[in-house]
């Protein structure tokens, strides 16, 4: 049988679980990425960025495409589209790295947002402090991630200086300051014939602003499970979309608010290598390749904790009961995502313990002790 080969923007460690995912079912991939000395590239062909013929011969590498980057040039994907396809849709991504565009389509959705307005000038500023009432949160409208590119606004006095930090940006959204008491992500797979599945809630813990780990099924989570089932599936058929999305949410009093979506496989979906039927990588593939879904029953409830900015002992790491270690061949750089540990713990008692003993040999420690209460 001739290999399909599926062309993946970004070569990061999404792009390397998506092509361990794709390897038993004999699908190749290759990878469009500035370094090609990037983690994907022990699994496929990486063709870089840098190079003037590097998007050309990407494109001229595989049968049909895919991307584990938000930000890939919609310049890049319409050179694609000119020969080849790419899943999810150019329409997807295109909302997705603009959150404006984002929280104007969850509106036309119905799918709840906090109020909003777009800022593009120290006026438009003032006017949405007046409208919304303190405090906002303002953020860039295009290439912020984990945190960055965002400022809390909580009194008056602080527009100027958050309008010094940000305006340079040039297009802002200025949103209402949501008071959640969570934070979950809603992971869904949409294939070539409009099939839907989902993954249950992860209940998603940050510290510093960067995702420490994720708890899955979110506790206590069985209510508003169908609330984000269908609002996801709405965003799915919406945009005819093929392929991962995720769609991270705030739980608030009022129920659900969507704050944003990730047109690709996420963070919070790691858990699925080994506690789901089939994983968020293995799904998407399969959608990407025209392929039948997978199914996304959980097997174990599990726990996904991140490996950031420091390596712990691998061998610490494998002694803990059950523990499934994933490394991403990176250098050691303060807040940079390193690898993930994923525990599937039989009982609360037990991950009680595994807490206890991760948290001993984990460099930061501190945010998984105090959000699991131990
Ligand atoms: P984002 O880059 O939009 O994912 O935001 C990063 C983090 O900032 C989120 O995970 C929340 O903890 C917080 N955040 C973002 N938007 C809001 C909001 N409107 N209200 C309260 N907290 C927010």
């Amino acid at each position: 049988m001739k290999n399909k080969t599926i062309g993946i923007f970004g070569g990061g460690q999404l792009g390397r679980m998506m092509a361990q995912a794709a390897l038993p079912l004999n699908l190749d991939c290759t990878f469009f990425e500035a370094s090609t000395d990037c983690p994907s590239a022990v699994l496929g062909q990486v063709f870089s960025s840098q190079d003037p013929q590097g998007l050309e011969q990407f494109i001229a590498s595989a049968d049909v495409f895919s991307l584990e980057f938000e930000n890939t040039p919609l310049a890049d994907v319409d050179l694609l589209m000119q020969s080849k396809a790419i899943h999810p849709p150019r329409q997807a991504l295109a909302i997705a790295q603009n959150r404006l565009s984002e929280k104007t389509l969850f509106n036309a959705l119905a799918i709840p947002v906090a109020p909003f307005r777009a800022v593009d000038s120290l006026e438009t500023l003032k006017q949405a402090v007046t409208e919304l009432g303190l405090p906002i949160v303002l953020k860039t409208a295009t290439g912020g991630y984990d945190g960055k590119g965002q400022f809390v606004l909580r009194e008056a006095e602080q527009i100027d200086q958050a309008w010094q930090e940000l305006g340079p940006a040039k297009s802002l959204i200025a949103e209402s300051f949501v008071k959640f008491s969570r934070e979950v992500s809603i992971i869904a797979v949409r294939g070539q014939n409009g099939d839907v599945k989902t993954w249950p809630l992860a209940e998603n813990h940050h510290h510093h602003g960067i995702l420490s780990h994720s708890i899955i099924p979110a506790p206590n989570s069985a209510e508003f499970l169908p609330v984000a089932q269908d609002y996801i599936t709405r965003l799915l058929n919406h945009l005819n979309y093929i392929g991962v999305l995720t769609l991270e949410l705030f739980v608030t009093e009022q129920g659900l608010y969507a704050n944003e979506m990730a047109p690709r496989v996420h963070n919070s979906g790691h858990w699925s290598i080994e506690g789901a039927v089939c994983s968020q990588f293995e799904n998407h593939v399969r959608a990407v390749a025209g392929l039948p879904l997978g199914s996304t029953e959980v097997v174990r409830p599990s726990v996904m904790v991140n490996i950031i900015g420091q390596h712990p002992k691998t061998e610490d790491v494998l002694a803990l009961n059950g523990a499934h270690l994933h490394l991403y061949n990176k250098t050691e750089r303060a807040g940079r995502k390193l690898g993930h540990i994923t525990l599937m713990p039989v009982n609360s008692d037990e991950l009680s313990n595994l807490c206890r003993q991760l948290a001993k040999i984990l460099p930061e420690p501190l945010a998984l002790t105090q959000d699991m209460n131990i």
